[in-house]
């Protein structure tokens, strides 16, 4: 049984808290209840909209009384904190914000790789001469590159990581489909969008595409968004291998030369 937010407020007005005049349902980490507006406004935490209404018969002496605090409130009080799954709940959303806090750090391995030993020296290359002539060196060299065939709709990734409590780039990966012929443009914004991400987590502690990381995207000079608009070409079907190694920038071959 769960119960809306205008289900309580109607439940404790016919039941006598006449102040009220909103309920906010809040999943919050510690606070459990808290009158704003005057009095009119109630916050309950999420977990009361599971409460019996015995219950939740408190909330009405606690509405009338804040201003005026008697013992029949400080009752009404203890018993709403006293109820158990009120703490369930606390101590499930306190876990939920402590995982999401911590990117990546339940795996810091590297995802599979469906690279050809020649497509992961392209990789390789690419990503150093991005990092020289982009990111002035900035980029670990050591940071795991892969190609995926399994990523759907994504073209890319960077998966972020804590070691020793240190942030690390634990892989990047950039869809095989970006192999293909005809997918130039797009391999090379996707790999440089990715390396701004690695260098926005890095450098700043950000995974998003806030401000830091539009800075980091602008310098490299690729397009300064979330996700590009731009269609690329799809192997035919999704368990063909693509093996093709496309040829390198001019830069980056000279340097292998030299
Ligand atoms: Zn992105």
């Amino acid at each position: 049984m769960s119960r809306s937010a205008p289900e309580i407020l109607e439940f404790l007005r016919s039941s006598g808290a006449r102040r009220v005049q909103r309920v906010c349902l809040k999943a919050n980490k510690s606070t459990i209840w808290s009158l704003t507006q005057q009095g009119t406004v109630l916050n309950l935490h999420v977990a009361f909209a599971g409460a019996p209404r015995r219950l939740l018969r408190y909330f009405v002496v606690i509405a009338n009384q804040a201003h005026r605090p008697d013992a029949e409130y400080h009752r009404a009080m203890a018993r709403v904190a006293a109820w158990p799954p009120l703490d369930r709940e606390i101590r499930r959303i306190r876990q939920e914000a402590r995982r999401l806090a911590r990117p990546a750090r339940r795996d810091l391995g590297v995802g599979p790789c469906c690279a050809t030993p020649a497509q992961r020296v392209y990789l390789r290359k690419l990503f150093d001469y991005l990092n020289r002539t982009r990111f002035g060196s900035r980029l670990p060299r050591t940071i795991p590159l892969r190609l995926s065939n399994r990523m759907r709709t994504s073209l890319g990734q960077m998966v972020p990581g804590l070691r020793e409590g240190r942030p690390v780039v634990v892989e990047l990966a950039l869809n095989v489909d970006l192999m293909l012929p005809g997918n130039g443009p797009a391999r090379l914004d996707t790999l440089l969008h990715e390396m701004a991400h690695a260098a926005d987590y890095l450098f700043h502690g950000q995974t998003g595409h806030g401000h830091s990381w539009k800075g980091w995207a602008r310098r490299a000079g690729c397009v300064p968004e979330a996700c590009s608009a731009t269609p690329i070409r799809r192997r035919r079907r999704r368990d063909s291998t693509v093996t093709r190694v496309p040829p390198l920038p001019l830069g980056a071959r000279l340097r292998i030369a030299a």
